[in-house]
């Protein structure tokens, strides 16, 4: 509660706190309509106050550049208001549903993907209509995996979540519930012992955590991390692919170790989403696959997440990987590995049996 309340919100602040580039002013200035600014003093903590390109400072304080919008830019880049069955709940794939359960973020994150309805300022209200979305969950059979998001679902008090988690799990078609959530990172003080024992009466529950840089790991949310791990809550990463942050293979690489250190596995390393004003933290996707080349092979399996698109316009998640199919025919495979070097695979002979009799 201390950590939400002495949040650094206001350009009073930045500018008592920080040494603030003029694109920064900027930014605070022309923002202030777009999406709140607001860092946990634990967050805050990581910041370089006098290096403007600190990769931890980009994430969450506003620059000029954001008030900028490019034309291939939308407010709602994954097409998420026109999947909503009910408000609130988007349901894109055919067995799981992405359930949006509050507003509000314990800090905001300049590329948000959900700006338009998240920290109260931007153009749309998010309707948090739980009831209809429990109705809709229980006449719809097909659907066994829930994932609650937002704004961030820990936010929620330990009572309203267990409630919460307590009714879905009272839906018997509901096999799989999952969180997503930056609050281990954003407000580590969060994740009390309390929180894990509440958790863990609604297992298979998993936890999808949001990371970008290495520096973000720190003794306090690792500490939170393990007591959720301790909990027997399998946890993945969602890192987001962002300009001058972590768009290099070493970042990354050091991202994706100190992740296993604290028990998470990288889950998806995103392509930033088309949103309004982020043309300057997006990276060409030559950058992302050649991220991918330099993990996969060169570190632990374990390590490497999957890189994916969310299509704009509402097509989902879409894997995007380097090639390493070389040259394929009914014969065989050519393929290289991570150093360059190729192999062959042939194909099963009764497939060639086969194609030979038609
Ligand atoms: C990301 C997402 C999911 C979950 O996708 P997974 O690939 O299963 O992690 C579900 N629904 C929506 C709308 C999503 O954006």
């Amino acid at each position: 509660m201390w950590q939400l309340r002495n949040r650094v919100s206001t350009s009073e602040h930045l500018e008592a706190r920080l040494n603030l580039s003029e694109d920064e002013r900027e930014g605070i200035a022309l923002t202030a309509g777009k999406l709140a600014t607001a860092v946990t003093p634990h967050y805050f903590s990581l910041i370089d106050k006098d290096d403007p390109e600190c990769p931890i400072r980009k994430q969450v304080v506003p620059r000029g550049e954001e008030a900028y919008v490019s034309p291939e830019e939308m407010a709602d880049p994954c097409g998420e208001d026109s999947h909503m069955p009910v408000p609130g709940l988007v349901h894109r794939y055919p067995d799981r549903v992405l359930f949006l359960v509050t507003d509000r973020c314990a800090a905001y994150c300049r590329y948000c993907t959900r700006s338009r309805v998240v920290s109260g300022v931007g153009d749309q209200r998010l309707e948090l209509q739980w009831e209809m979305a429990f109705k809709y969950l229980e006449k719809t059979p097909t659907v066994r995996d829930v994932l609650l998001s937002g704004g961030d679902a820990l936010l929620l008090s330990d009572k309203q979540l267990d409630k919460l988690l307590t009714r879905l799990r009272s839906i018997p078609h509901i096999e799989f519930v999952r969180i997503g959530s930056r609050i281990p990172i954003f407000l580590p003080q969060r994740i009390t012992p309390e929180l894990c024992a509440m958790l863990k009466k609604h297992h298979p529950l998993f936890l999808s955590i949001h990371t970008n840089h290495p520096k973000e790991l720190t003794l306090e949310v690792r500490e939170g991390l393990e007591r959720l791990a301790d909990a027997g809550i399998p946890m993945g990463n969602q890192s987001v692919l962002l300009k001058g942050v972590n768009d290099s293979v070493e970042v990354q690489k050091a991202l994706c170790h100190k992740l296993l250190m604290c028990r998470v596995k990288p889950y998806y390393l995103y392509q930033c989403d088309l949103i309004k004003g982020s043309s300057h933290l997006r990276t060409s996707i030559a950058k992302g696959l050649e991220i991918m080349e330099g993990l996969r092979g060169h570190t632990s399996g374990y390590a490497v997440p999957q890189y994916v698109i969310d299509a704009p316009g509402g097509g989902g998640k879409i894997p995007i990987n380097p090639e390493y199919i070389v040259q394929r025919d009914e014969k065989k495979v050519v393929l290289r590995n991570y150093e360059g070097k190729e192999y062959v695979y042939p194909e099963p002979q009764e497939m060639l049996a086969g194609a030979m009799q038609e």
